[in-house]
């Protein structure tokens, strides 16, 4: 997910190149693999540095929140983000940082790397609360059995004595 866009940057303002994104990212989960990223890639010259527009797919490894299922959970990102060039790409002179300290640079060899960007917005788009699907029925809360596989012999929780003494006198109804 490197680009080399030392031609880009001698470029006039407002100059497009289109590329496929393609590689893999890791620390976005737990999971110690790296993960497949792909998707496309808009780079814009602008005064500043150059704009990219990033669309791009992976999966993050995720625990559902109610059966503590492993799951390979979809992301999907789209972002914008401006890369500033750390040397002139005419005159080869250092270029004074960023104002922003967290900006995204291009390197020294006009090299325009993706990798940390893409990993930063997966982690952003991780869910709170993975579901393994929408309806899963979580562990039994009494003796943890995993309620999707097969149903367990305990007793729903006794109904309230409030909500039953109104069912008497069929106040619900
Ligand atoms: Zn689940
Ligand atoms: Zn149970």
């Amino acid at each position: 997910m490197q680009y080399n866009i030392s031609q880009l940057l001698r470029c006039p303002v407002g100059e497009v190149r289109h590329y496929r994104v393609e590689g893999d990212v890791t620390d976005v989960d737990d999971d110690p693999q790296p993960i497949p990223v792909q998707g496309t890639v808009v780079l814009t010259r602008t005064n500043q540095g150059v704009l990219v527009r990033v669309e791009a797919a992976l999966h993050s490894t995720e625990e559902c929140a109610r059966c503590l299922a492993v799951i390979r959970y979809p992301l999907q990102l789209t972002f914008e983000e401006v890369f500033y060039p750390t040397i002139d790409p005419l005159t080869g002179i250092p270029l004074p940082p960023p104002p922003e300290p967290e900006a995204f640079l291009i390197d020294h060899n006009h090299i325009l790397d993706l990798s940390e960007a893409i990993r930063e917005y997966a982690v952003m788009a991780r869910p709170l609360q993975p579901l393994c699907r929408l309806d899963c029925a979580g562990l039994c809360p009494q003796c943890g059995a995993n309620r999707n596989l097969m149903p367990c012999a305990c007793a729903e929780p006794p109904p309230d004595p409030r909500w039953s003494a109104l069912w008497q006198l069929g106040a619900l109804e």
